[in-house]
């Protein structure tokens, strides 16, 4: 098995330290013909999204991930990467690959509380550890998506179909519950 993760801006380093530690074999997304590698799963990191989504315009691999999340490549996408999936954003113009129908909130929980750490349930998992970074929330999600986690009565982790988009950081945490489940669901 084989992970592919976009390493064109942020937290990517990390997951592959998650994916060492599993044993998982990887390979880095930073250009088009890296897209031809087989691979069986993707991670979309943390970081900033508008970054993010410009550069994988730029370097001419949006459309192609776009397409394979759309033909059903499994996907876990944290933060910015959850952004980058969401059919909408509540709080700006902009939508990326919308192919999760859920709505998102950028920077939900604003400047006081950018950043905080916290437990909390994870579909059968019990007290997952969440570090949240200037993080999004799901406002809204379709009737047919899985939520997963809730953290003060906001949705911040669910599953549709063969993606699954976090609020927080799961890779910054040593707590590899939620890698694995990733990695049984491919
Ligand atoms: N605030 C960032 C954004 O809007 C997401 C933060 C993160 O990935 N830690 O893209």
């Amino acid at each position: 098995m084989r992970i592919g993760i976009t390493a064109v801006q942020g937290a990517f380093a990390e997951h592959e330290q998650v994916l060492e530690k599993l044993n998982v074999d990887y390979v880095e997304l930073r250009k088009a013909e890296d897209l031809n590698f087989p691979i069986d799963g993707l991670i979309l990191p943390g970081g900033e999204s508008t970054v993010q989504g410009k550069l994988l315009k730029e370097l001419d691999m949006f459309q192609t991930l776009q397409e394979k999340i759309r033909d059903g490549l499994p996907v876990l996408a944290t933060c910015a990467g959850l952004i980058l999936l969401a059919e909408k954003l509540s709080n700006d113009e902009h939508t990326y690959f919308g192919t999760l129908p859920v709505t998102v909130r950028r920077n939900a929980y604003g400047r006081q509380l950018g950043s905080f750490h916290t437990y909390s349930d994870f579909g059968s998992e019990k007290d997952v550890p969440m570090t949240f970074i200037r993080a999004p929330f799901i406002e809204n999600a379709r009737d047919d998506v899985d939520i997963l986690a809730c953290v003060d009565g906001h949705i911040v982790g669910a599953a549709y179909k063969n993606q699954i988009g976090i609020s927080f950081h799961p890779e910054l945490d040593s707590d590899f519950r939620i890698h694995r489940m990733f990695l049984e669901r491919i």
